[in-house]
């Protein structure tokens, strides 16, 4: 059964399965799950979470 998540940072959508082996990252914050499609993207939320609602 697959699963789809949504980049924090740019919204792309992408299937939970196996995303993490395509080099998207996924980053717990305040007991919540957030997800990015690419290792900028984790950055620019790392950089500011409040601005992406972390
Ligand atoms: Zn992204």
């Amino acid at each position: 059964m697959s699963h789809e998540v949504t980049c924090a940072v740019c919204g792309t959508a992408f299937e939970e399965e196996g995303a993490v082996e395509l080099g998207a990252l996924r980053v717990a914050r305040k007991g919540r799950i957030f997800w990015f499609c690419s290792p900028p993207c984790e950055k620019e939320f790392q950089r500011d979470p409040e601005a992406y609602g972390g």
